[in-house]
């Protein structure tokens, strides 16, 4: 894909060396974080050094998606986009910390439970869905309530 194929995929997006990588890999449901050569930690969002060590060796790196709710709030209003509904408490919006990484977190929603049955701590795993007139990204979907994933998400 050209560089120009790539920005008429996301109008009105801002694309330029640093994220370029991530909307690529989000065109093939892939999720590609910046992680730095030099000392190993991910970041996200994309930045043109490492915020850990100020390497400019950088290297888009797959993650896998799964992790846990570390914030959970509800959008009870907004402008109408395909895919969001603000009824019945709310449009979720959440930020998962990912396996990979302690702080690295990614916003989303989470589709197949009600907003208000989320919970800080709660597994979940990326979920792609292809939603007309909606740019390609990963939303999530729980595995395991915190309160059978005890241990492994709130509190780390
Ligand atoms: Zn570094």
């Amino acid at each position: 894909m050209t560089d120009e194929e790539l920005l008429d995929a996301f109008p009105g997006v801002r694309i330029d060396a640093d994220n370029a990588a991530w909307h690529r890999g989000l065109l093939d449901h892939r999720l590609l974080v910046n992680r730095c050569d030099d000392c190993g930690r991910w970041h996200q969002p994309p930045r043109p050094l490492c915020p850990a060590c100020w390497s400019r060796s950088i290297t888009p790196t797959e993650v896998a998606g799964d992790g846990f709710v570390a914030l959970v709030t509800a959008l009870r209003q907004g402008a109408p986009q395909p895919g969001v509904d603000y009824a019945d408490g709310g449009h979720a919006l959440v930020a998962v910390e990912l396996d990979e990484q302690p702080g690295l977190r990614l916003a989303g929603t989470v589709v197949g439970t009600p907003t208000a049955g989320i919970r800080v701590g709660d597994r979940v795993r990326a979920l792609w869905r292809d939603i007309p007139g909606r740019l390609p990204r990963a939303d999530f979907e729980i595995v395991a309530g915190a309160d059978t994933a005890a241990g492994e998400g709130a509190g780390r």
